[in-house]
């Protein structure tokens, strides 16, 4: 069976960032994170990075000529993510689902699943959000690594993010409603979007997805 081209929308702290990853190992795809890509090259410290990081601390979006140059390079054909990925946090917003399209030159998308949970649960979890720097790991202040902030995983150091303050979340809360709300519309309308509820335990919510997405592929 061909290996499946999937977008994953859904709110800040709706578990994109995670499930992305499973999906992924799960059909032998890579997964991509704009937020991630970002995050590494400010950790280094390149122009680009530190560029990028301006916005993020922000909440704001970086601009479209940074986000789709990220894109137009991952997904070129002859490129490791050619034939398949899960898509983590792109497109964001109208012009960017466009510039998708436009991108894939053809290749057309399995699905673009909203990961969907409410408001007040996103809130809680991106307040007690702690990332493992090294892994990208996820933890919550009540669910901390065994070892004093010590990723369980690999070591790393485990931190709150720079864009998980309150000022932040607010701000990208109300992008994601004002922004990226209208691309679930957008995909619907194309007959690709799957909703998916993202309440409960991660292996739950993986089995949910992955029931979506294989009866798309078996249609
Ligand atoms: P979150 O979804 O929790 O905001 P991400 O890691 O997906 O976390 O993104 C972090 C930040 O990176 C965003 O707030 C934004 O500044 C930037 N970013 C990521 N993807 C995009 C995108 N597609 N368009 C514009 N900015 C983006
Ligand atoms: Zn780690």
């Amino acid at each position: 069976m061909a290996l499946p081209r999937l977008v994953l929308l859904g709110k800040q702290g709706a578990g994109k960032g995670t499930q992305a990853a499973r999906l992924g190992e799960y059909y032998g795809v890579l997964h991509l994170s704009t937020g991630e890509i970002f995050r590494a090259q400010a950790a280094q410290g390149t122009a680009f990075g530190l560029e990028a990081k301006r916005y993020m601390d922000e909440g704001e979006l970086v601009p479209d000529e940074i986000v789709i140059g990220v894109i137009e390079e991952a997904l070129a054909p002859g490129g490791p993510l050619e034939d398949g990925f899960v898509l983590d946090g792109f497109p964001r917003t109208l012009h960017q689902a466009q510039e998708l399209d436009r991108v894939l030159d053809g290749r057309q998308l399995d699905l673009a699943i909203n990961l969907d949970v409410p408001r007040g649960i996103v809130l809680d979890r991106l307040a007690g959000r702690r990332v493992c720097e090294n892994c990208q790991r996820v933890y919550h202040v009540n669910m901390p690594p065994e070892v004093d902030w010590t990723c369980d995983t690999c070591g790393g150091r485990v931190v709150q993010r720079d864009d998980d303050t309150e000022e932040a979340i607010d701000r990208r809360l109300q992008l994601y409603e004002e922004q990226t709300v209208p691309i679930i519309d957008y995909y619907r309308e194309h007959g690709m979007l799957a909703q998916v509820n993202g309440v409960g335990e991660g292996d739950d919510v993986f089995k949910r997805l992955v029931k979506v997405v294989d009866a798309r592929r078996c249609r």
